[in-house]
């Protein structure tokens, strides 16, 4: 076999396109293969193309003289533009033999057949030229030189469109694949990255290039998003500095025109992007003339990834809102707890996960309004980010919640609660905040982030509730406990669905007089095993799920009704009192549901007393203020209960609009040991002072009476007087009380 390179130089080096396909490669000369096995159609053939360019490219003749030969050369040569084949050369079907190879073995579809014929009458049928996709045929006698190359520049052309058509379908094929894997990364660098891959790809050039994007929010800021090639080191720059390449004059063009920049020198540079949107500029050194890239194809292109930048645009604004909270600028609680599992799956150990809360934060809401509360939770952030490192991720959990994950170095719990030190100027108001701060250590083994979110939820409840103002690390116990209460919490539901809970009634006595001033009503829950749960129990546990509001107000309407029976009966006392809790106070709806309970039994305000505990003076004062006053002024009355064992400040007791305190039955337990009675004895000198009546709990023998009487304290109840009992059981003792009353004074 001969084969001879008949044709002009390639003057491009090997190595620029070493990836490049053998087809593309030998599409750079016109491959021509003859297929006789008579030498002068040979040389006559190599005489008529030699020297001749077609489409910018040298015709290059290939030469084999039998089936074999022509065989081996298909294979091995995969960008032939036309075979010149003698039908006749050996035996009779051998040429369509060849002919069916070139088409099936060697599988070269776009190569353009010509058959020669010795004689006329040899013509392949109608068929076989059309399942063999043959161009033509001819007797030797017509080809002369000018018919030779005639019939070689319609094949040429031929395979040339039949190239480009397979070229622009496997072009679009890979733009829709690509389309696929874009939109699929993960974050604007790899997305960069890719569409430089892509582009390199589709226009069949090198990996050097680079893409420019705006950074957010600004107008003009452009920066190298991505860079390949030597333009790697460009990668972060912004574009200012990165003038230095004179290609890139292409790519500052493209910038300032907003559109695509075909360089001089092989850069190419395309804008992709709708306007007002984020838009990039891809510049890629296409190392060929413009003439040379197919304009329709870069279109696609432009258009498809435009489409993909919007596409991701909005995706990544649906990925923010799922995972930001907008009013504070902050990462959510969905991403979080993301980060948080992260960093937990792999076991960290030095790392810590803090929650903070602001205290008081609903009340402040309620009572400032809701504005305000906003931007309370903006300032907080502000400060909690202005203490924090920048690599320490903080987030806002929940309404007044905010999650601090960073390392033990750098997350220290106390510091991050002393950042509203100072008092915060809210709308020019300066606004004194305290924040609580609930915290664990990242564990060495592997744990679900959700598990210990929950674990540092459970350690903030605690120091809620136990240690306002300061910071309490998660311990194993806490869990147990929570979990304790969470079933504490299930039975109690069950209870109050099965009507396990009932009240008693424990009267209070005028000391002096024995006369009934009050009774107060307790709850109790008696279990299906007859079992008393408590109310210090599961009252705490009510009150932190909120069904303390619905469990409270058939305490109030039960409380109310009993009241209406003995008013009816009359033996009613003065008043019947009622314990609330301060989660009730809060309730926008109590209000309105104390009224309702009044009215549905028939009283008026002066039949009822409420009884509030010191931890009400956690509350804003304006608030409470607001809300006694109201009551009081329908003649409800007001007692503080179990006085000096919460708050130490007494200060409240001025300010706020009350009527009786009742000394903790703590300080009435010790009255008889030495020194025993000062507290309780202040708290009666206190309550004179301020014109507040003062009513002692727990009085359990009669030497306390005395000396409660003696100290100038009112009122008391105590098993002494009489135990809580049901309503039946109150009804009797009432019915006996007077006479009892008149008893004991006697006995006085
Ligand atoms: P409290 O309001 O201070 O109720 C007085 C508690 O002292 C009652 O305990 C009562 O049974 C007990 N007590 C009365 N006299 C004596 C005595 O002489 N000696 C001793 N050792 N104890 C006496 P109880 O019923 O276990 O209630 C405990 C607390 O649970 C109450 O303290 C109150 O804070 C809360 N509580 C009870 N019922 C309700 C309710 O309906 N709503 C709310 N929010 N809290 C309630
Ligand atoms: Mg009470
Ligand atoms: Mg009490």
């Amino acid at each position: 076999m001969r084969s001879e390179n008949l044709g002009g130089q390639d003057s491009r080096s090997a190595t620029t396109h070493a990836a490049k396909s053998v087809e593309s490669d030998c599409e750079l000369k016109w491959r021509i293969l003859v297929v006789d096995n008579d030498p002068e159609v040979h040389a006559a053939t190599h005489a008529a193309l030699q020297g001749k360019t077609l489409f910018d490219r040298p015709l290059v003749s290939m030469h084999a003289f039998s089936g074999d030969e022509a065989r081996s050369l298909l294979l091995r040569e995969h960008g032939l533009a036309m075979v010149i084949l003698d039908l006749v050369s050996e035996q009779a079907s051998s040429g369509l033999d060849l002919v069916d190879f070139i088409r099936h073995s060697a599988d070269l579809r776009n190569t353009r057949i010509v058959l020669r014929t010795g004689q006329p009458g040899q013509v392949p049928r109608l068929e076989t030229l059309l399942k063999y996709d043959i161009n033509d045929y001819r007797t030797k006698a017509e080809l002369t030189e000018d018919r030779l190359l005639a019939m070689v520049v319609t094949a040429v052309r031929s395979y040339k469109q039949l190239c480009a058509v397979d070229d622009s379908r496997a072009s679009l094929e890979l733009i829709l694949r690509s389309s696929a894997t874009l939109l699929e990364t993960k974050d604007s660098h790899d997305f960069a990255s890719g569409v430089l891959t892509q582009l390199a790809a589709i226009l069949k050039v090198g990996h050097e290039g680079l893409v420019c994007a705006r950074r957010s929010g600004s107008p003009h800021d452009y920066y190298v998003q991505a860079a390949t090639g030597r333009f790697f080191e460009l990668e972060g720059l912004p574009l200012d500095l990165v003038t230095s390449d004179p290609q890139l004059d292409t790519l500052l063009k493209s910038v300032e025109r907003r559109c695509n920049v075909y360089g001089d020198n092989g850069g190419l540079a395309l804008h992709i992007g709708h306007k007002d949107e984020q838009d990039i500029v891809v510049f890629i050194d296409a190392e060929k003339s413009h003439s040379e890239l197919d304009p329709q194809l870069l279109g696609v292109f432009c258009a498809n990834l435009s489409t993909l930048l919007h596409n991701r645009g909005l995706l990544e604004r649906l990925h923010d809102s799922a995972y930001y909270d907008p009013l504070v600028s902050l990462p959510n609680r969905a991403h979080f707890v993301k980060e948080v599992d992260e960093y937990a799956r792999h076991g960290t150990g030095d790392y810590v996960l803090a929650l903070i809360d602001i205290d008081d934060f609903s009340a402040t809401n309620d009572v400032m309004g809701h504005r305000f509360g906003d931007r309370l939770l903006e300032r907080v952030a502000r400060c909690l980010q202005d203490s924090l490192h920048d690599n320490v991720l903080l987030a806002r959990l929940g309404a007044d919640t905010f999650g601090v994950l960073g390392s033990i170095r750098q997350v220290q719990p106390k510091r991050l609660l002393e950042c509203v030190r100072l008092p915060l100027n809210i709308d020019g108001v300066p606004h004194k905040v305290s924040l609580t701060c609930g915290y664990v250590l990242l564990p060495e083994e592997p744990q679900a982030g959700a598990d210990l979110v929950k674990d540092a939820t459970i350690a903030l409840k605690r120091a809620k509730r136990d240690h306002r103002g300061q910071d309490l690390q998660y311990a194993d116990k806490m869990g147990a406990e929570a979990r304790a209460r969470a079933l504490l919490l299930s039975e109690l539901r069950e209870a109050i669905e099965n009507k396990r809970l009932f009240l008693v009634y424990q009267p209070q006595l005028n000391l002096r007089t024995h006369g009934l001033v009050g009774i107060e009503a307790l709850l109790r829950w008696r279990t299906e095993d007859g079992r008393f749960v408590p109310p210090d129990q599961f009252i705490p546990v009510a009150e932190h799920s909120g069904l303390i509001v619905p469990l409270g107000q058939w305490v109030l309407s039960t409380a109310c009704q009993t009241m209406r029976e003995l008013l009816d009966a009359g033996i009613a006392p003065e008043r019947m009192a009622v314990n609330v809790s301060t989660v009730q106070l809060q309730d926008p709806g109590f209000f309105a549901m104390v009224f309702e309970a009044l009215a549905r039994s028939g009283l008026q305000g002066i039949h009822l007393e409420l009884e509030i505990t010191e931890s009400v003076a956690a509350l804003p004062t304006e608030f409470l203020n607001s809300t006694l006053s109201a009551l009081r002024a329908e003649g409800i009355s007001i007692a503080i209960d179990d006085f000096g064992t919460g708050y130490s400040s007494l200060s409240y007791l001025e300010r706020l609009p009350l009527d009786r305190i009742k000394i903790d039955r703590l300080f009435i337990n010790q009255l008889l040991e030495p020194d025993g009675a000062r507290i309780a004895e202040m708290v009666a000198q206190l309550g004179s002072k301020l014109g507040l009546r003062v009513l002692a709990e727990g009085i359990e023998d009669a030497a306390t009476w005395e000396v409660l009487l003696a100290m100038d304290c009112h009122e008391g109840q105590g098993y002494h007087i009489a135990m809580p009992m049901g309503r039946n059981e109150l009804v009797g003792w009432l019915q006996t009380h007077p006479k009892r009353a008149r008893l004991e004074a006697k006995m006085e």
